[in-house]
């Protein structure tokens, strides 16, 4: 039996893509080869690409003014390969978090940062609202859900200057304005696949912001002009995406996601907010419905609970060390199913315990 799977990331991926790409293993489209051991450059795999490539557009409705790159390094190496695109003097960065903080880090070593915003005052338990988006700055900096203290940004700002997001958390949980932005990147890992490939998705006149010399593959030109195939790309990886998008595209895409993403959150915050023994730890306002930070009030109790959700087949709920706590991510994949029986756990615990 398959775990009820709360992990922060990499996360729990659909059974469908799992058995898919079990199958693409040994004997990839009945070629007699396993799809790791083809070229990158074959036609086999241009249509793997090909295809992801298209259920990205198809899903997010990204219009003709974008286009989608896969490449490596992680979310992490966009940190830094965003400034050295985008950044020639000044960028506007908010600072929500932990992932933030790292964006933020990575563009001082290109240029100036203004941070216009920061939650750090109450651990980043909120997200920063109304502030003014410089004019005098190259970008804004902004991430779209805070994985490791559970906050979402649940309206982005209308921006005066190119907007940057880092999307690695809620990717394909709920409908996005593409346009809105000049670059999205997010990590493969949380919602949309194994870790390895890092989906990117450029403006297409955006390219080309800065003139430093840049290192070629840490230029976003170099892998538009060669449709993510200037080196060999992470295949598997790329692949296991593409089967996730097609188990998001049978179930209805993002607008049905985001349905079932809500029954899964109004489920297990009502039991937070209504059960005596937990409270949330971000702003109800700002809640994210990937990632929910929970305490129980006795934290002398922690290893009991944490005993008692094992039992129940429960893993992946321990808090991130900065935050404490519980966290209970629940990704796309993650069954409502899942979520009832961790609410029942909490609940159970309340009658023994309170
Ligand atoms: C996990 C995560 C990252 C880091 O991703 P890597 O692929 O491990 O580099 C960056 N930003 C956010 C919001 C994340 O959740």
């Amino acid at each position: 039996m398959r775990k009820h799977n709360f992990g922060a990331g990499p996360g729990i991926l659909p059974e469908y893509a799992l058995k898919k790409t079990q199958e693409a293993l040994l004997d990839f489209n009945g070629i007699g080869m396993g799809v790791m051991e083809i070229s990158h450059r074959s036609k086999d795999f241009e249509a793997v690409l090909n295809k992801a490539k298209s259920l990205v557009i198809e899903l997010l409705k990204v219009p003709d003014t974008h286009d989608i790159l896969f490449l490596q390094g992680g979310a992490s190496t966009q940190f830094a390969m965003e400034p050295m695109n985008y950044l020639n003097k000044k960028a506007a960065y908010i600072d929500q978090g932990a992932w933030s903080g790292k964006a933020i880090k990575e563009a001082k070593l290109f240029g100036e940062v203004n941070v216009i915003a920061s939650s750090k005052d109450k651990n980043y338990s909120y997200q920063p609202k109304g502030y003014t988006i410089p004019t005098d700055c190259d970008y804004l900096h902004i991430c779209s859900n805070e994985t490791i203290h559970g906050t979402q940004v649940k309206t982005f700002p209308t921006s005066p200057i190119p907007m940057i997001c880092d999307m690695s958390s809620d990717i394909f949980s709920r409908p996005v304005d593409v346009s809105k932005f000049d670059l999205i990147y997010a990590g493969a890992q949380k919602n949309m696949g194994p870790s390895g490939v890092t989906l990117v998705i450029i403006k297409k006149d955006s390219v080309g912001r800065t003139n430093r010399v840049k290192p070629t593959m840490m230029d976003y030109k170099t892998h538009l002009e060669n449709n993510s195939l200037y080196n060999t790309p992470p295949v598997i990886a790329i692949l296991v995406c593409m089967h996730v998008l097609e188990w998001l595209k049978s179930i209805g895409g993002v607008d049905a996601m985001q349905k079932i993403n809500q029954q899964k959150y109004d489920l297990f915050y009502n039991e937070v907010d209504n059960n005596p023994m937990f409270t949330g730890t971000a702003a109800p306002e700002d809640r994210s419905p990937m990632n929910a930070c929970f305490l129980l009030k006795d934290s002398a109790l922690d290893e009991e609970f944490l005993a008692m959700t094992k039992a129940a087949d429960i893993v992946g709920i321990k808090g991130h060390r900065s935050v404490g706590g519980f966290r209970a991510s629940m990704y796309n994949a993650l069954p409502l199913e899942s979520v009832k029986v961790l609410v029942d756990v909490m609940k159970e615990f309340a009658r023994k315990k309170g």
